[in-house]
């Protein structure tokens, strides 16, 4: 391979689009999201993401990804968390159609 060849390869870089919706209105931004650990809630914030301004995708690059599954890994230790929150728990069960229940009820 000549280095012309090379720099054809790499030149023409493809102007990113959203796979979700095919958007070219893309954007960095600082974005914070919720993890499940077990019955624990967490949330962390300042993670770098592109963010779709047409669909609402968010997308992380491999380098992000990987540290999130590391601090999954580590269990976010609570001495680690820059600060706490509190989260209103709401139930659903008043939304559920009373027929609804009366057949869950009826498969246990
Ligand atoms: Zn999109």
């Amino acid at each position: 391979m000549t280095s012309l060849e090379i720099e054809i390869g790499l030149a023409p870089r493809v102007e990113h689009e959203c796979p979700q919706c095919g958007s070219t209105r893309l954007r960095e931004s600082l974005v914070k999201s919720a993890f499940w650990q077990d019955d624990r809630l967490v949330v962390v914030e300042d993670i770098p993401a592109v963010i779709c301004e047409a669909c609402g995708e968010r997308f992380y690059d491999d380098a992000t990804v990987t540290a999130l599954d590391l601090m999954h890994g580590d269990g976010f230790p609570a001495g680690d968390a820059a600060s706490h929150m509190h989260v209103p728990v709401f139930s659903f069960s008043h939304r559920i159609p009373a027929e609804l229940v009366q057949l869950a009820e009826a498969e246990e």
